[in-house]
């Protein structure tokens, strides 16, 4: 892509109240309240409660008014679907991250950024089964996530965890235990749920209430994810045999956790990657199973769109805008922003589920 000339003022600026255009008068994914807000997807530090208007891609409606009350004014736009703001046109792109997921493309007079959120592009070539997988969009100015921004972040196949994941259940139930698996409510909780509740299963998939809501919420926006029981208070373990229980990480040493009775327990995160996390968390197994963008995943995402100017943010950036100058010769700086997701917390630090309308 040519690059234009460019405007007296970049098309999104960070304001107090996070990423504003100034020529479609609307934020992204802002951290105060503002009047009108474009969400890239339904995670906490992405969607926040006040705002006076939401739009987004329509798969996630029902997960943001889960999340957010039912009540809030929404806007539905189809993947790709244009739409005038002002002055600008803002189109919705898959991120591959959750379900509803957006890159979101802003187009003024020729000029077009890309401010990605979070989206899910592996080395490996997977995508998330729940939602619809990651495109790259040609832009001038892309803003991306790092989340995972450093070379030891390289995800195997996914199928090939899950067949870990599944190995070490059967050897939970061989030894007369429960195997809670411990991910973020949203998105991966379903990520799990649709690779491990299958005919190779060794025993019965339950879920966590707050997993089950957000399940619910998928459902309604006609995801088919596999049946699985609610733990309830009253679910009678003992009756169980070899179950395989997905829960928010919350629950790891909480008094639900120990109504399961004997049983192992894990976390799925990218975190897992590195050891001293597995060490820390006190958990029998670590997974490494995310929804971001591992290493290679970001640089094919970022070259895949021929932009020429890289804003990084969400996390360690200094390693990734090093390698886009030094590799690629790219304009690379940093955002500060406040995205923070509880997903790419250390398990026990992190804060998940809170209820809807409640602040992250
Ligand atoms: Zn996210
Ligand atoms: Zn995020």
């Amino acid at each position: 892509m040519t690059p234009p000339t460019r405007p007296p003022e970049d098309l999104i600026q960070r304001r107090p109240e996070g990423l504003y255009c100034p020529a479609g008068d609307f934020h992204i994914d802002p951290w105060r309240p503002v009047a009108r807000a474009v969400i890239t997807h339904a995670h906490a530090d992405h969607a926040r409660p006040g705002h006076g208007a939401y739009l987004a891609q329509r798969d996630g409606e029902a997960l943001l008014r889960a999340r957010l009350g039912e009540d809030i004014a929404f806007q539905g736009l189809a993947y790709g679907e244009p739409l005038r703001l002002g002055a600008v046109t803002l189109s919705l792109h898959p991120a591959g991250h959750v379900l509803g997921s957006a890159q979101v493309r802003v187009e003024h007079r020729g000029e077009v950024w890309v401010v990605s959120g979070d989206y899910f592009a592996s080395g490996a070539g997977d995508h998330n089964p729940t939602c619809a997988p990651f495109e790259p969009v040609r832009c001038h100015t892309f803003i991306t996530e790092c989340t995972f921004g450093l070379p030891i972040y390289r995800w195997a196949a996914q199928a090939a965890v899950i067949d870990e994941i599944r190995a070490w259940w059967a050897g939970c139930a061989a030894e007369g235990r429960h195997a809670l698996l411990m991910g973020y409510s949203l998105g991966k909780a379903q990520h799990l749920l649709a690779g491990l509740a299958t005919a190779q299963a060794p025993g019965p998939v339950w879920v966590h209430g707050a997993v089950a809501r957000l399940n619910a919420a998928y459902q309604a926006s006609g995801v088919a994810l596999p049946a699985a029981a609610t733990v309830t208070a009253e679910t009678d373990w003992k009756r169980q045999r070899g179950a395989l229980v997905i829960a928010p990480p919350a629950v790891q040493g909480s008094a639900w956790a120990r109504r399961l009775g004997p049983h192992r327990d894990a976390f799925a995160s990218g975190w897992m990657r590195l050891r001293g996390a597995r060490r820390r968390q006190g958990v029998d197994r670590g997974f490494v199973f995310s929804d971001h963008a591992d290493w290679p995943g970001l640089l094919q995402a970022i070259t895949a769109t021929g932009a020429q100017r890289v804003i990084v943010t969400h996390g360690d950036e200094d390693a990734l805008i090093r390698w886009l100058r030094e590799q690629h010769g790219l304009q690379a700086e940093t955002l500060a922003t406040e995205f923070h997701d509880a997903d790419t917390e250390l398990p026990a630090a992190a804060s998940t589920d809170s209820p809807p309308g409640a602040a992250p």
